[in-house]
């Protein structure tokens, strides 16, 4: 059986899917602060099979020693964390208790249990500013830019302490680099609970209507259009990759370090097109100054995971993109009330003003407003533009097509000119 640590998490519950899809039987531990039990039903759903959970913290050593007894557990895969940049400095002790305090407390109660397989769920802040790209595991670690990022390298050094002093241990830290999508049946992705800090998660949100406007951070970096450019990953690939190391460490010793990442970076503005283009909405955007302690760049050279684990991100941005989009929409559409309308989704947004002059100037029949345009996308993502769910471009569709709206994009900042 597998421990997974914060599998009803974004990341954490596609892991525990993962697992359960080759014949692994599972136990979760996560204490719900940033995640809901509404995971386990959507992951047995897609599994065919439950997962144990059992409520509780991974720096909580009697609640960890019970588990261990109570479960026959052979490997970990420690996916708990907090994660949230912002947050973590604004409360760094939060996030060194949590992220570092709850991997000691975890490798502590593991080797008490005689249980020493150990997957970390790691991040490629650890590279810091890397001179280097792409980036590949003999790069040297950096300094992290905020305590988020000094909380993995901390708990990444804590493990790699210990596999030294003790051969019993195998231990793989897998960096991710910028994990997103959702899983493709739409069924099973990220929910923030909190204004998001990723890019990902705040321009869905943006395109479903529930935010304004997506910030861009910066437009003056040098990269192919000045805005910053990641290695986006499929999280379906990317749990992949947890199963193919948790067989590559079984019966091992020491550390494996593995990128998991694509090889290929996109800027702020190639997601957006993307995004655009693939799911036929557009995303107003208005230009900001750099967000402090981001890089310009930062992709993966993925190749030792290729070459050690037979891994290899198979999903591209586009479909990154239609299945995270598919996830939101099926998000949205939980959240909205009976009376959130097309029509009326201006009303509650803006007001009755805005609503009435709205609706003045494009007719009641014409869809043709932001608001609207992104509600028709949104009840469309995996078919064509226009064409409500289940039906597909053969079968009219008893919506109007709708073409992308152009006005709400501020690109209030010149370009930069391409490097
Ligand atoms: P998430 O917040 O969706 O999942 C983390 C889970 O851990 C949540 O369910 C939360 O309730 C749980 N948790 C947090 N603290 C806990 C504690 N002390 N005890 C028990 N449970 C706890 O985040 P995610 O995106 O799924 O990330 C999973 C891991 O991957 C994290 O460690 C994160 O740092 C790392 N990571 C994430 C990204 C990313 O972009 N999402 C990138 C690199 C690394
Ligand atoms: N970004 C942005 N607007 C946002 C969130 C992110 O322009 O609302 C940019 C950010 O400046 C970076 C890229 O998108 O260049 C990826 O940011 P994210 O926070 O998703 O990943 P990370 O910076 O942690 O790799």
């Amino acid at each position: 059986m597998i421990l997974v640590t914060g599998g009803t998490g974004y990341i954490g519950a596609q892991v525990v899917l993962q697992l359960l899809g080759h014949g692994q039987t599972v136990v979760i531990l996560d204490n719900l602060c940033n995640s809901s039990r509404t995971s386990l039903e959507r992951i047995a759903r897609l599994g065919g099979r439950r997962a144990r959970f059992v409520l509780g913290d991974v720096r909580n050593r009697a609640q960890l020693d019970a588990l261990f007894a109570d479960f026959p557990i052979t490997a970990v895969i420690h996916c708990a964390g907090l994660k949230a940049v912002g947050e973590s400095v604004r409360e760094p002790l939060r996030y060194y208790d949590s992220n570092v305090g709850g991997s000691i407390t975890l490798c502590q109660a593991m080797a008490a249990a005689g249980v020493f397989t150990l997957i970390f769920s790691s991040s490629a802040t650890v590279y810091g500013d890397s001179p280097r790209m792409p980036i590949d595991e003999r790069c040297a670690t950096g300094l992290p830019t905020n305590p988020y990022g000094f909380s993995k390298l901390m708990a990444e050094n804590v493990m790699t302490s210990l596999a030294a002093s003790d051969a019993r241990w195998s231990v793989g830290l897998l960096r991710y680099f910028n994990p997103i999508g959702a899983h493709d049946s739409g069924e099973l992705g990220e929910a923030p609970a909190q204004i998001p800090n990723n890019l990902l998660p705040y321009l869905l949100q943006v395109a479903s209507g529930q935010r304004d406007v997506l910030h861009v951070y910066g437009n003056d970096y040098a990269t192919v259009d000045g805005t910053g450019v990641r290695d986006y990953v499929h999280v379906m690939d990317l749990a992949e990759g947890h199963w193919l190391a948790l067989q590559a460490l079984m019966g091992g010793s020491g550390v494996q370090v593995w990128n998991l990442g694509t090889g290929q970076g996109y800027s702020v503005l190639q997601v957006v097109d993307a995004f655009t283009r693939t799911c036929g909405v557009s995303v107003p955007l208005v230009f900001e100054p750099r967000r402090a302690g981001d890089v310009a760049q930062c992709w993966a050279d993925p190749d030792k995971a290729r070459r050690e684990l037979g891994w290899q991100a198979r999903r591209t941005l586009d479909d990154m993109l239609r299945d995270a989009w598919r996830w939101e929409c099926r998000l949205a559409a939980q959240h909205r009330p009976i009376l959130y309308t097309p029509l009326l989704q201006g009303f509650w947004r803006d007001g009755l003003l805005r609503c009435v002059a709205h609706t003045a100037a494009i007719g009641f029949t014409t869809p043709r407003s932001a608001a609207t345009a992104r509600w028709q996308g949104c009840r469309s993502p995996s078919s064509t533009p226009g064409t409500a769910p289940g039906r597909t471009a053969a079968t009219p569709s008893p919506w109007p097509r709708w073409s992308p709206c152009r006005s709400p994009h501020r690109r209030t900042a010149p370009r930069p000119p391409v490097v």
